[in-house]
């Protein structure tokens, strides 16, 4: 089954009496459990994408059907939804456990359940040892982490990343994509990750969706797109590995 459906959609931002189109003709589909890359440059509308999926566009035509049911009519309150940015802010006087604990606690979900959940989460997200620190104690990484297991806690089937690792020392990137490779396993939730770097979408992908200005100029899977890619945003990335092993000579 499609987990979400884009038919014909176009997104628009509201300027003064104008509407601004930001997205452009947006056909296409992800299947349930599936881990699907959004990449595109800074400006190019890839933060819309996913807000619309969320029920936050402003302003759009056309549809897009999410869990089987218009956008209009979706409940981000049902815990089905998670969303994870870069500037997440923890609550400072929370411990590590609180702030994960948080979303349960407002579901006044049983002392019990919630230390099971804690516990569980923590030991996904590498930060069992950590529970008791207060997100000052913490690095940014650290932070991150919180923030990510924050959203998992209520198992939501849907995750939607915005560029979290945007702010994550580029030494502890590879730790933070092998996390969300084992939160995509462990979950089986259909993800949508969005980015602009390249590096990252061919190496968490099953399929990537280029967008260019407000367009989808191309889909498929990273070793489709290796061979067979056409945007200038592939062809100029799968070029750049030669040009920097001549400069290496
Ligand atoms: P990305 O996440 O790829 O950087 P965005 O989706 O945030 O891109 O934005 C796409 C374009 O639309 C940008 O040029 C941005 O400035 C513009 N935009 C989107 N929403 C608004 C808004 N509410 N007001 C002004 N500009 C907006
Ligand atoms: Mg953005």
């Amino acid at each position: 089954m499609s987990a979400i459906v884009f038919r014909n959609f176009n997104c628009y931002y509201k300027n003064k009496k104008q509407y601004i189109k930001v997205l452009s003709n947006i056909n296409f589909e992800v299947t349930e459990g599936e881990f699907l890359v959004v990449i595109g440059e800074s400006g190019s509308g890839k933060s819309t994408l996913l807000k619309a999926c969320l029920g936050l566009a402003d302003y759009f035509d056309g549809e897009l059907f999410v869990d089987g049911e218009p956008i209009e009519s979706i409940d981000l309150k049902s815990g089905k939804f998670a969303y994870v940015r870069q500037d997440i802010a923890l609550y400072p006087n929370f411990t590590v456990y609180e702030n994960i604990a948080f979303p349960l606690r407002i579901m006044k979900t049983s002392q019990a359940e919630v230390d099971r959940r804690v516990k569980e989460i923590a030991d996904i997200i590498g930060m069992s040892l950590f529970l008791t620190r207060k997100p000052r104690q913490l690095s940014g990484g650290q932070q991150q982490r919180v923030a990510i297991g924050r959203a998992l806690i209520k198992n939501p089937t849907f995750i939607f990343f915005d560029e979290p690792f945007s702010n994550v020392d580029p030494t502890l990137r590879a730790g933070f994509r092998k996390l969300i490779k084992d939160i995509h396993k462990q979950y089986n939730s259909t993800i949508v990750f969005v980015t602009h770097d390249i590096d990252e979408a061919f190496s968490l992908a099953e399929r990537i969706v280029v967008l260019e200005e407000g367009c989808i100029t191309e889909i498929g899977a990273p070793k489709e797109l290796r061979v067979n890619g056409k945007s200038d945003l592939i062809r100029t990335y799968l070029r750049k590995p030669l040009i920097e092993q001549r400069v290496d000579e």
